[in-house]
């Protein structure tokens, strides 16, 4: 007699269509086994051990790979902040050609003295997925985006630039930093590296420019070295300002006619002390209070931040207000159109600013000259081809620490000039002297004549009636 198990078991040995073999069954609670020997049911078993099993399968395949690029990769990320993320930008654009197919533009422009202008293209990686080939490696690199995330910085949108590679060892990416620096400080050699206010951020104006010798800017004796002086002693004395709990910035306010080289000596004076330099424009689109405020704290290291023609960026209708000792700018309204400003230093005084939308004050930027200086010391040179016109609250010191007068042309440039010109011709020099010192000529007149005659001294002292002509 045969044993009948379960509900179906074979007979004669035959197989009947049944659940799981027994084999497995015994491993299964006795009161729910009758349910596995269900054939549809157990058929929903197996499938769902199968789906199981790939997932266990693909999930172990991941943390593989994740493992394995662990192990055999190696990656490094530079955020838009770190000075890196430029000179590996100028680097990757110097790959472009070979291995990237996708870029971006930047164009950047350089006027000339002559007023020519010269335009680069240059192409940089756009954001994505790009490979370059270093040392034999292919290099990933992800430029990447932040969409909500600023720098507070630059005022840009958070950017990060990451490269991996197979490998073990990350000493690969330093050496391609270390490259790409290089490359760049090459580039910027001998060079004056130049900024403009946009908006909250610096940005880089041009290609860095050859610096401008010093001794080609001819001032009056000794105005150059008073100068160089006062600032390379600056430079030097961060502990004598941090010890005394002085603030560690100074001020410059150079004045005088237009060309007589205000603005080439400081051009020079940044290229002589290594200084890059930050041309602060008031009258920009968007310079508010606080721009300027971020502007002034945030201008790159060891530079100098000018501000040009500071009377025309700035207008008031009582000129030369008595000078008040303190800065006493307390409530100052701003009418209609933020132009207007009532309420500092003297009874009456109102300001205005040209440009529109600015809502940039006086007292906006008294407060910004004064805030908090950063730690490397903040350099300031104001210019001005009308002393008269500033108010004397903002020249006050502290703000502006040393005041030069670059007048038109002495006796002494006169002679230095005609030189540089015409060296070895010393007598001529002294000719030339007498008959123009009564003329009141800048150096910007006098380059523009002597460019007239520029191989015959003779003629140039010949033709002086011309100077006069023109005056
Ligand atoms: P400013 O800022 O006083 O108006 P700039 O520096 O713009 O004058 O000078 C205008 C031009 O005249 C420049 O090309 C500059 O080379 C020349 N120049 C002006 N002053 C001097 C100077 N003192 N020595 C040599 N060149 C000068």
């Amino acid at each position: 007699m045969n044993t009948i198990t379960g509900g179906g078991a074979g007979v004669n040995g035959a197989q009947p269509v049944r659940g799981l073999p027994k084999s497995i069954l015994q491993y299964i609670p006795e009161p729910i086994q009758p349910l596995f020997e269900n054939p549809l049911f157990s058929a929903g078993f197996g499938l769902l051990g199968v789906g199981s099993l790939v997932a266990i399968g693909r999930k172990g395949f991941q943390s593989v790979l994740i493992q394995g690029r662990r192990y055999f990769f190696v990656s490094v990320e530079v955020p838009s902040k770190d000075k890196s993320y430029h000179w590996l930008m100028d680097w990757l654009a110097t790959k472009k050609d070979k291995t990237t197919r996708h870029v971006s533009v930047e164009t950047t422009f350089h006027q000339h003295e002559s007023g020519e202008i010269v335009s680069k293209i240059n192409f940089i990686p756009s954001v994505g997925t790009h490979y370059v080939f270093y040392r034999g490696r292919v290099i990933k690199v992800e430029r990447s985006r932040e969409k909500n995330v600023i720098d507070m910085n630059s005022g840009n949108l958070w950017e990060s630039i990451t490269l991996t590679t197979l490998g073990t060892k990350r000493n690969i990416f330093q050496k391609l930093i270390e490259e790409a620096k290089i490359m760049a400080l090459d580039k910027e050699e001998g060079k004056t590296i130049i900024y403009t206010s946009m908006g909250t951020e610096w940005r880089r104006f041009g290609h860095p420019r050859r610096k401008r010798p010093i001794g080609s800017v001819i001032l009056d004796k000794g105005i150059s070295e008073t100068i160089i002086t006062d600032v390379r002693k600056f430079l030097g004395n961060a502990d004598w300002y941090n010890e005394r709990g002085i603030p560690y910035r100074r001020g410059y306010l150079l004045y005088g006619p237009p060309g007589t080289g205000k603005s080439s000596f400081i051009t020079a004076l940044a290229g002589e002390l290594q200084l890059s330099i930050c041309i602060l424009n008031l009258a920009g689109k968007g310079v508010s209070d606080v721009t300027l405020n971020q502007l002034l704290s945030t201008a790159p290291q060891r530079s100098i931040i000018l501000l040009e023609d500071i009377d025309s960026a700035i207008q008031t209708n009582e000129t030369n207000q008595p000078s008040s000792s303190s800065s006493n700018q307390s409530s100052n309204a701003i009418s209609s159109g933020g132009m207007q400003y009532q309420g500092y230093s003297g009874p009456s005084s109102t300001m205005q600013y040209q440009g529109y939308g600015s809502s940039l004050t006086f007292s906006g930027l008294l407060n910004a000259l004064d805030g908090v200086a950063a730690s490397e010391g903040r350099i300031l040179f104001m210019t001005t081809n009308h002393l008269e016109k500033l108010n004397k609250v903002l020249i006050r010191p502290g703000r502006v620490d040393l005041q030069i007068e670059i007048a038109n042309s002495s006796p002494y440039q006169l002679e230095k000039m005609f030189l540089k010109f015409y060296p070895d011709h010393q007598e001529l020099a002294t000719q030339f002297v007498d008959k123009v010192k009564h003329l009141s000529l800048s150096p910007a007149q006098l380059q523009a004549y002597f460019m007239n005659f520029s191989t015959d001294p003779v003629e140039a002292l010949e033709n002086v009636n011309q100077l006069n002509l023109n005056k």
